[in-house]
């Protein structure tokens, strides 16, 4: 059987979960920000095509909003993943092996699907999920999990090559000329270190990447780098789950008001570690590894200036909030100085990999209450809007930070429904 995978992919997501209660936000430019309001983490066409770039500073910005009358939002993220989990129940609905990468994107496999078939199933794919959530999505198919992403990649940046692109029925001559397309720095975990590396041998295209001989990737790139060719070449390699073992998980925020006292520090890295944790358990993964990190305002040479990190681990892996928070306290005490002003800290969770390869915990009974604890606060916080904390946890805002121009939570809450009148 041939192996096929599909990815879906929400378009400009945060911009179109917010279209989807406010249809005079159609057609016109529209950005949203991060937490604090910082900077822009999600633009429509028509603000990249008035050149806002991702991540500019909201502040640096403010003359292109007036001029262009850019519509502005704080991140919305209990309205985000809420959509995000209908697009996605929409797409398991098509009974398909599936695996959600990220907030806005799904791998399917669509290997058991014939390829004359596959057209029907993926327009029918894209179709529901427009239709019944409201969100416009690009789904791109090819041999490996990498194609699919590179291949989206070109159908992002290429509009004219539409919403759809099945580079898995496409000949090797087809993928080539798309992957002539897209630079070799945003082939999937290729990264800033080698993309670097192989400009400096010319290496500029996918395409090029494609072509170097086995023996130099595997000296220059290693074992990852070889498997990285090879699906690019169209042999699938089981790929995404070693990415996700590697990645790191992290929550860190900027103050708006200097901190120097360790009690309401305390608050914050617990809040923090309490996030980290959650976004754990949602993508049913566990972690090894915690780092606490704060520091001073390095660009205000006025005040003394500070920085620390510890990273400590835990007694195997784990995702239950207790255990998390109480081990970034740990390194905070360890790494926090009095007399300091403090701008910034975060709480970063490494050494992740999916629960069902956790190892066995010595009292199983313990775990399961643990799982089923969490999972139920979790259920309580999604539909109530982070209303259940640990004690020393500070108030909701401590995460989501100062927001001017949130949106209603029109699915999550009923206080906040749409009304018609
Ligand atoms: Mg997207």
């Amino acid at each position: 059987m041939n192996r096929a995978y599909g990815l879906l992919d929400c378009n400009n997501f945060f911009v179109s979960c917010e279209r989807i209660f406010n249809p005079s936000l159609k057609g016109v430019p529209v950005v949203v920000l991060s937490n604090n309001d910082g900077c822009v983490v999600a633009r429509s066409q028509e603000a990249k095509d008035i050149g806002i770039s991702m991540g500019s500073p909201h502040f640096r910005i403010k003359s292109e909003i007036r001029k262009w009358g850019i519509k502005v939002f704080s991140s919305n993220f209990s309205l985000y993943t809420d959509i995000s989990s209908r697009v996605m129940d929409v797409l398991n609905s098509f009974g398909l092996n599936m695996e959600i990468y990220s907030v806005d994107e799904a791998f399917f496999d669509i290997g058991c699907i014939s390829e004359e078939k596959r057209g029907a199933l993926i327009e029918m794919i894209k179709c529901k999920v427009e239709r019944w959530v409201g969100i416009p999505v690009t789904i791109t198919t090819a041999k490996t999990k990498t194609l699919a992403k590179t291949i989206n990649h070109v159908a992002k940046k290429y509009r004219e090559y539409g919403s759809i692109i099945e580079g898995s029925v496409f000949s090797d001559s087809e993928i080539d000329a798309l992957l002539k397309l897209c630079s070799v720095k945003d082939v999937w975990g290729i990264g800033f270190r080698y993309s670097f590396l192989l400009n400096s041998f010319g290496v500029r295209s996918a395409y090029n990447f494609k072509c170097l001989d086995n023996g130099w990737v595997r000296r220059n790139m290693g074992i990852n780098g070889l498997r990285l060719l090879q699906e690019l070449r169209g042999f699938p390699i089981h790929i995404a789950s070693s990415y996700k073992e590697k990645r790191t998980l992290a929550t860190t925020r900027s103050f708006k008001k200097y901190i120097s006292d360790l009690v309401l520090m305390s608050g914050y890295v617990s809040s923090f570690a309490s996030h980290s944790a959650f976004k754990l358990r949602r993508e049913n993964l566990v972690a090894r590894e915690v780092t606490v990190f704060i520091r001073t305002n390095s660009h205000n040479l006025r005040y003394k200036q500070y920085s620390n990190s510890v990273t400590l681990q835990f007694d195997g892996y784990t995702s239950f909030s207790p255990d998390i928070v109480k081990k970034a306290l740990e390194g905070l005490r360890m790494i926090f100085k009095p007399g300091y002003l403090y701008k910034k800290a975060g709480v970063i969770l490494s050494e992740i990999r999916p629960l069902d390869k956790e190892q066995t915990y010595m009292f199983p009974s313990r775990k399961m209450v643990n799982k089923d604890v969490m999972r139920a606060i979790d259920k309580v916080n999604l539909k109530w809007n982070g209303v259940v904390k640990l004690g020393i946890e500070n108030p909701l805002d401590s995460i989501n930070g100062e927001k001017e121009f949130v949106s209603q939570l029109y699915t999550t809450d009923w206080r906040q429904l749409l009304t018609v009148s």
